[in-house]
């Protein structure tokens, strides 16, 4: 199998992409830790990935409110697993849809905080156990708007934005290392963010995230080894197979 006993975090693996990414990393022999705030959905894909015979566990978080519990996680993984192969930086919060001038401060506070605060923080606190990886790989979920700000997109986009930037700089610091981070932008996919972006769009005409899968695979897996600080386009990957 492609990922035969590597050890993933997924965060937002309770639904949408993050769901599809888990369950996929799992059918190809990963242990996947599910995080995310709410635990139904993330029992949801737990129970599917151990129907299949994978392998995962649930990390209720909340990654606006939570971060403080984050080396406590960090603890767990290393006490049960010595090492992270692969983070994928997937959460994020849409809020407001609005002119700049009527955001509200604290949704504001919120988005940045989930979408860009939140995979720093992460990064920054599992790279200790990502070096014990011999190949370890950080995969941030971007967004179109991350390239071009989009009137009513304002704190999304801008935090999508500084993500990737961020990509770039962590990995021109970790260009000697082991690990590699690159950035992932899906392109619209039928989820309950989209849905929420753009409710008068039909679901059925968008790709799925199952469909999107494969550049997650290759990003994960040893073929991307030498891939660092890129962006990848998803539906450019979806015919890839190893
Ligand atoms: P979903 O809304 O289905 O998924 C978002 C996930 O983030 C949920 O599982 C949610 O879990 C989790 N999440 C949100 N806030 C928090 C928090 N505070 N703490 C922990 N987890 C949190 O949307 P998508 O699957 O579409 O989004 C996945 C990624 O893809 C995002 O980064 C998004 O920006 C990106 N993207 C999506 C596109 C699309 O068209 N769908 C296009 C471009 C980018 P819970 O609510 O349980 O906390």
């Amino acid at each position: 199998m492609l990922l035969e006993n590597r050890v993933a975090l997924v965060t937002g693996a309770g639904s949408g992409i993050g769901r599809a990414v888990a369950l996929a990393y799992a059918r190809e022999g990963c242990h996947v830790l599910l995080l995310g705030r709410r635990v139904g959905f993330l029992e949801e894909s737990y129970d599917r990935i151990l129907e299949e015979g994978g392998r995962a566990s649930i990390v209720p978080l909340d990654l606006e409110t939570d971060l403080g519990r984050v080396p406590e996680l960090v603890a767990t993984i290393h006490r049960r697993h010595g090492r992270l192969d692969i983070l994928v930086n997937n959460a994020a919060q849409l809020g407001d849809m609005v002119p700049l001038e009527s955001f509200r401060p604290p949704i504001w506070e919120m988005v940045l905080r989930v979408n860009l605060t939140a995979p720093y923080f992460l990064t920054r606190e599992l790279l200790p156990l990502l070096r014990q990886s011999p190949s370890a790989s950080v995969i941030n979920v971007i967004s179109g708007v991350a390239m071009h700000g989009r009137a009513y997109w304002g704190a999304y986009a801008a935090s999508k934005a500084a993500l990737l930037n961020l990509t770039q700089t962590w990995s021109a610091e970790l260009c000697e290392s082991s690990v590699r981070i690159n950035a992932v932008n899906p392109g619209g996919t039928a989820t309950a963010m989209r849905a929420r972006a753009f409710p008068g769009e039909d679901p059925a005409e968008l790709p799925t995230p199952e469909s999107i899968v494969p550049v997650f695979l290759y990003l994960a897996s040893d073929h991307s080894r030498l891939r660092r600080g890129e962006n990848l386009e998803a539906r450019e990957w979806c015919h890839w197979r190893p």
